[in-house]
C-alpha cells in the first residue's frame, strides 16, 4: 500500500537566498572558506573519493597549469583538468595554428564550426563550457615554438607562473626547449606523445614526497601504504635530457601529419596527461608555490595539511614510463634510470642556464646522435616481462634509445633522405599540368606515377594513374620505362611523345624519384607540391 508523502510545511528553501528568508545561515556557511557551494555540486563525484576529497580539491582549484599544445593531447587534458576544477587554465598553441578539418577525428576539443579558428582559443571556448568556475586564458605559444626567438621573455620565466606544465607539443624542438624551461624555471613537466597506435607518458623534474615513493617492491603482495613510510627511493626527479641526451635524428622522427593516428591514442594519452597533472597540482606543495595567484586561497584560510598526509594513495608518474601499446590493447610502465650526474641542463655540472636566445629548433636538426652511457630503461617496474617493450625501440648497439620522446618517438619511422634539389625544367606546376592531363591528348601522352605508400593511394587517386610505392621505385624504373617504350605497340612516334610524370602528396618523393628516373636514363618529371597542390584533390 502506498503511503502518501506529507505535504511539505513550506516551500524548501534555495541554496540562494531561500535559507535567508527563514533566518538560516547562508549556503556557503556550510562549506570551507575556499571550497563554495557551487563546488559541492560540481565536484562531488571526486569529492567523495576518500583518496582525493576535499584537502585536494581546494589545492587543485587553487593552482594554475600551462597547456602547450592544443591538438589531439591537448585537447582531452584540457577538458578534463577543466572539468576536474584546476583554479587557472592558461593554453598556448603556436600562432596561426588554426583548426582544420583533419584534426577533428582526435583533436576533440574542436568543432566543425570553429574550423579556422585559433586552437586556443577554440579550445577555451570549449573549457569555458563545460567549467565557468575555471579561469581560461590563452597565452602566446611562440615561445615554445623552438626556433630563436630573440627578446621577450625567457620560456622559463613564463613556465614559472604556473604549478604544472603540460607538454602536448608534437616536435623534437619544443619538448627540448620546454623540458629546459621547466627544470630551469622549476615546475613539474608532465609530458606525452602519441602517433600511430603508440603512446607513451611520464613526469619530468618531479620529486615524490617520502609517501608518493613509498610504494611496495615488484613482486610483494599489493598492499596499501597510505600513512605509511618506508624508506625513500632514489630521487625520482630527472628530465627529458636525462633520459635522452639528445634529441633523435630529423631522419627517425614522424607525425601523425605524415604517418597518421588513430584518434583515442592521443585521447588516451592526453587524459592521462590530465590525471598525472591532477595529482601533481592537488598537493600542498603546488599551492605554496604560487602564493601571488589570486585564485589561491585568501590570508589566514590554512592551506592542506602537510604534504605528506595528502600525498598518500595518490603516486604520480615520475621516474617512470608509461608506454600504451594501441594496436595491442597493451599497458606497461618501465623504470627509468635515475638522473645523470652530467646531465645538461639539471645537473650542477649543466651547461644550459638559460633558453634565451638558443635556436632549438636547428639544434635538434643538427645535433649528431651520440650513444649514451646507459639505456634509459632500468627495471620492468609493473607488468612487463620484458625490460623493454618493443616500441621504445633500443638501439642494441649503443644501448641508447634509438627514438627519443618526440612526438612520434616511440614509432621506429624509415629514415629517408632529404629531396634532391632538381632543376625547374624538371619539375611541373600542379595546376598546369592538370589542365592538360584531364584532355584526351594530355592523358594518352603521360604516364603519371604516383609515389605514395599504397594505403594513400587507395583513399584518393588521379584517374589513369598508377601506383609505384616511392621505396620500390627505383628497381621499378625499367619496367616503367618499358611501358613508355610500349608505345611501340601503339605505332611508330608514340614513345616520342609520352613522358613519365611523378607525383607524390606534397612534392618531396615525387623528387627523389625522378632523380632514381633520370639516374635510369628515363627523363621524368614531377609535380610541384604534389597532389597537395592538385585543384580540387581531397585534402588529407
Ligand atoms: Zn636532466
Amino acid at each position: 500500500m502506498m503511503v502518501p508523502p506529507d505535504p511539505p510545511l513550506a516551500a524548501p528553501p534555495s541554496a540562494a537566498n531561500g535559507s535567508l528568508a527563514l533566518g538560516l545561515p547562508p549556503a556557503d556557511a556550510y562549506t570551507p572558506a575556499n571550497l563554495p557551494p557551487e563546488s559541492i555540486s560540481r565536484y562531488s563525484r571526486q569529492l567523495l573519493l576518500p583518496v582525493f576529497g576535499p584537502t585536494r580539491q581546494i589545492a587543485l582549484s587553487s593552482s594554475r597549469a600551462l597547456i602547450i599544445g592544443c591538438g589531439g593531447l591537448g585537447c582531452p587534458a584540457a577538458l578534463y583538468l577543466g572539468a576536474a576544477g584546476v583554479g587557472h587554465l592558461a593554453l598556448a598553441d603556436r600562432p596561426g595554428d588554426v583548426v582544420e578539418v583533419t584534426n577533428l577525428h582526435r583533436q576533440v576539443g574542436h568543432t566543425t564550426d570553429r574550423v579556422g579558428v585559433e586552437k586556443a582559443e577554440s579550445l577555451a571556448i570549449a573549457v569555458r563550457a563545460i567549467n565557468p568556475l575555471v579561469n581560461v586564458t590563452v597565452v602566446d605559444g611562440s615561445a615554445f615554438a623552438g626556433g630563436d626567438r630573440p627578446g621577450g621573455a625567457t620560456a622559463e620565466a613564463l613556465v614559472a607562473a604556473y604549478d604544472v606544465v603540460l607538454d602536448c607539443t608534437d616536435n623534437v624542438a619544443a619538448r627540448y626547449l620546454i623540458n629546459d624551461a621547466c627544470v630551469l624555471g622549476g615546475v613539474p613537466l608532465v609530458a606525452g606523445a602519441a602517433v600511430g597506435t603508440d603512446g607513451q607518458l611520464t613526469v619530468y623534474n618531479w620529486e615524490a614526497s617520502a609517501v608518493d615513493v613509498a610504494r611496495p617492491p615488484t613482486g610483494s603482495p599489493a598492499t596499501p601504504v597510505v600513512g605509511t613510510l618506508l624508506p625513500p627511493r632514489k630521487s625520482s626527479r630527472v628530465c627529458l635530457r636525462c633520459v635522452f641526451p639528445v634529441p633523435p635524428p630529423p631522419s627517425c622522427v614522424g607525425s601523425c601529419d605524415t604517418a597518421g593516428v588513430l584518434g583515442p591514442v592521443p585521447g588516451v594519452i592526453g587524459v592521462l596527461q590530465a590525471l598525472e597533472a591532477i595529482k601533481v597540482l592537488a598537493t600542498p606543495a603546488a599551492v605554496a608555490a604560487a602564493p601571488d595567484d589570486p585564485a589561491a586561497p585568501a590570508p589566514g584560510v590554512p592551506l592542506p595539511p602537510s604534504g605528506a598526509a595528502a600525498a598518500a594513495g595518490l603516486t604520480v608518474l615520475a621516474r617512470r614510463m608509461l608506454l600504451f601499446d594501441g594496436a595491442d590493447g597493451a599497458f606497461t610502465t618501465v623504470t627509468l634510470r635515475p638522473a645523470r650526474p652530467d646531465c645538461a641542463v639539471c645537473s650542477p655540472a649543466r651547461t644550459v642556464t638559460s633558453t634565451a636566445g638558443v635556436d632549438y629548433a636547428a639544434w635538434a636538426r643538427g645535433k649528431p646522435r651520440a650513444a649514451t652511457a646507459a639505456p634509459p630503461v632500468a627495471v620492468a617496474a609493473e607488468g612487463a616481462a620484458a625490460a623493454v617493450p618493443r616500441s621504445t625501440d633500443v638501439d642494441t648497439a649503443s644501448g641508447a634509445p634509438a627514438a627519443p620522446a618526440g612526438s612520434c618517438s616511440v614509432v621506429p619511422f624509415q629514415p629517408s633522405a632529404l629531396p634532391p634539389h632538381l632543376p625547374p625544367a624538371w619539375r611541373l606546376p600542379a595546376d598546369a599540368f592538370a589542365a592538360t592531363y584531364f584532355t584526351p591528348a594530355g592523358a594518352a601522352a603521360t604516364l603519371l606515377v604516383d609515389v605514395r605508400p599504397a594505403a594513400q593511394y587507395q583513399l584518393c587517386a588521379v584517374p589513369g594513374s598508377v601506383n609505384v610505392p616511392v621505396d620500390g621505385f627505383a628497381a621499378a624504373v625499367p619496367d616503367l620505362a618499358t611501358r613508355l617504350i610500349g608505345g611501340k605497340d601503339a605505332g611508330e612516334g608514340a614513345a616520342a611523345i609520352r613522358r613519365m610524370v611523378i607525383v607524390c602528396r606534397r612534392g618531396n618523393q615525387s623528387r627523389v624519384a625522378v632523380a632514381a628516373a633520370r639516374g635510369a636514363g628515363v627523363e621524368a618529371v614531377d609535380i610541384i607540391g604534389g597532389l597537395a597542390a592538385w585543384p580540387g584533390f581531397p585534402a588529407y
